[in-house]
């Protein structure tokens, strides 16, 4: 079925709603790019916007009502804020689920070295990536050094106009002739992605590794740690550089992480709208989806359940069975990025099926690889559901798969929460350059998933 697209239908005030939204969006995708700094922000947002800790609560003991407002924060890394409704818990939540990391190059526990006078950080990589994209580009370092006497330092360094930037080289064309036959997978091998940081030796050395000696000093004169420390230490190199603009019309935005902030971002955003919901409404961000969602911070933790079963001893009538009937009763929307057609590579989508800038917030029934394997399969009666909110609200959607049969594929965080007899759909925001290291959104779709994800709170 032939759509037409979202921006047809907007007069000038909306397209200026629609700039001005994704003004503050881009900022946000500029600011966060680590799961930690994203945790941050939307803890300092949610406290803004009238949200309390759920210690807190507990602290004082709070009897929930009604348009009461409720924040999770766990390890930094996952966030959860709930919004109460009118009717009880176990009558079930609506949840807006998202993920807040992207593929990555993560320094090594051990990471300093000294090779011919240069200073190295070691890295192994994080989530899925072509890693020749990955090379030649100014890079940022951005994360956390945790000492032994429990304080933890804050590293940012690389985004900032004055700061210097790092990178990852790649070898010269002139002498590139082996490396030129070499397949895409083998052109950059993963353990050669080493980040260059120095070239300096320390003045009057007497060590052998003068340069590297050199940036252990600067380090410890600027963040009062040392080598070891690195230990403990969750250090991101990411991209460096702010989201932009993209096109001469402005009407897609470039930037790193979309993958998935571009969803998490809408999504929050929605739920913090939301005063007195039909049903409690939830804002559920988790870490780990690029690595296969394990871990204490991922969709896959019981942070969630354990969040429910908190609220249901808050308004005073938690029961095992409760909290089943709640989770069992809910509905989400486990929103993800899905490839949007990109006319470089007509080839590998299947045009019926596949999704578009601009033609709105995107549900996927089933995603998967080898014969839907492994994906969340959604219930037609969800999906029509699903299909009457949109009309009702007038939200521009679109349905599509990843990719053609066996071309690839992916998963996401749906099954996972499906487990509790919840209806789940995938749906979300298209992206082109899905995981490289600058992604691209349509402006549009980022605006309607936003208008799509506020209908779906609303619905009783
Ligand atoms: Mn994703
Ligand atoms: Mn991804």
């Amino acid at each position: 079925m032939e759509r037409e697209l979202a921006w047809d239908s907007y007069n000038e005030k909306e397209i200026n709603k629609i700039f001005d939204f994704s003004e503050k969006y881009r900022a946000f995708l500029t600011n966060c790019k680590t799961e930690r700094e994203c945790v941050a922000w939307f803890v300092e947002q949610a406290e803004a916007a009238g949200f309390v800790s759920l210690e807190e609560a507990m602290e004082k003991q709070q009897k929930l009502k009604v348009g009461d407002r409720i924040y999770v924060n766990r390890m930094n890394k996952w966030f959860a804020a709930f919004v109460i409704g009118k009717k009880s818990l176990e009558a079930g939540m609506n949840i807006l689920g998202a993920h807040i990391d992207s593929p990555r190059i993560d320094l090594k526990q051990n990471p300093f070295y000294e090779e011919s006078g240069l200073a190295m950080l070691d890295t192994h990589y994080y989530g899925g990536i072509k890693k020749y994209q990955w090379v030649t580009i100014p890079m940022a370092l951005h994360g956390v050094v945790a000492k032994t006497d429990g304080t933890v330092v804050n590293i940012s360094i690389g985004d900032k106009p004055e700061d210097p930037v790092f990178g990852i080289s790649d070898l010269l064309v002139h002498l590139a002739t082996e490396q030129m036959d070499k397949k895409a997978a083998k052109v950059i091998d993963g353990e050669s992605m080493n980040v260059m940081i120095g070239s300096m030796p320390l003045k009057n050395a007497t060590e052998k590794e003068a340069v590297k000696a050199n940036i252990l000093q600067i380090i410890e004169k600027t963040y009062q740690i040392k080598e070891e420390d690195f230990l403990s230490a969750e250090i991101e190199v990411v991209p460096a550089g702010e989201a932009r603009d993209y096109g001469f019309d402005r009407s897609m935005i470039m930037g790193y992480g979309h993958d998935d902030r571009v969803c998490a971002y809408p999504s929050f955003v929605a739920l913090s709208e939301m005063k007195e919901p039909e049903v409690t409404s939830v804002c559920l961000l988790v870490d780990k989806e690029e690595i296969g969602n394990e871990g204490a911070s991922s969709a896959r933790s019981l942070y969630f359940e354990n969040a429910v079963a908190e609220l249901l001893n808050l308004s005073g009538d938690y029961s095992d069975l409760l909290l089943r009937r709640a989770l069992q009763n809910s509905k989400m929307i486990s929103s993800d990025v899905s490839a949007a057609f990109d006319p470089n590579y007509p080839t590998v989508l299947e045009t019926k099926n596949a999704a578009y800038f601009g033609k709105g917030l995107v549900f996927n029934k089933y995603s998967g690889v080898r014969g839907k394997r492994d994906s969340n399969d959604t219930n037609a009666e969800y999906i029509g559901e699903i299909r009457r909110i949109m009309e009702e609200n007038h939200v521009f959607y679109q349905t599509a798969e990843l990719g053609k049969v066996d071309q690839g594929g992916g998963g996401t965080i749906a099954r996972i929460f499906a487990r509790y007899g919840m209806q789940v759909i995938d749906g979300g925001i298209p992206v082109i350059n899905m995981h490289a290291p600058w992604e691209i959104i349509s402006k549009a779709d980022l605006y309607e998933a936003y208008k799509g994800y506020i209908a779906f709170l609303k619905e009783a």
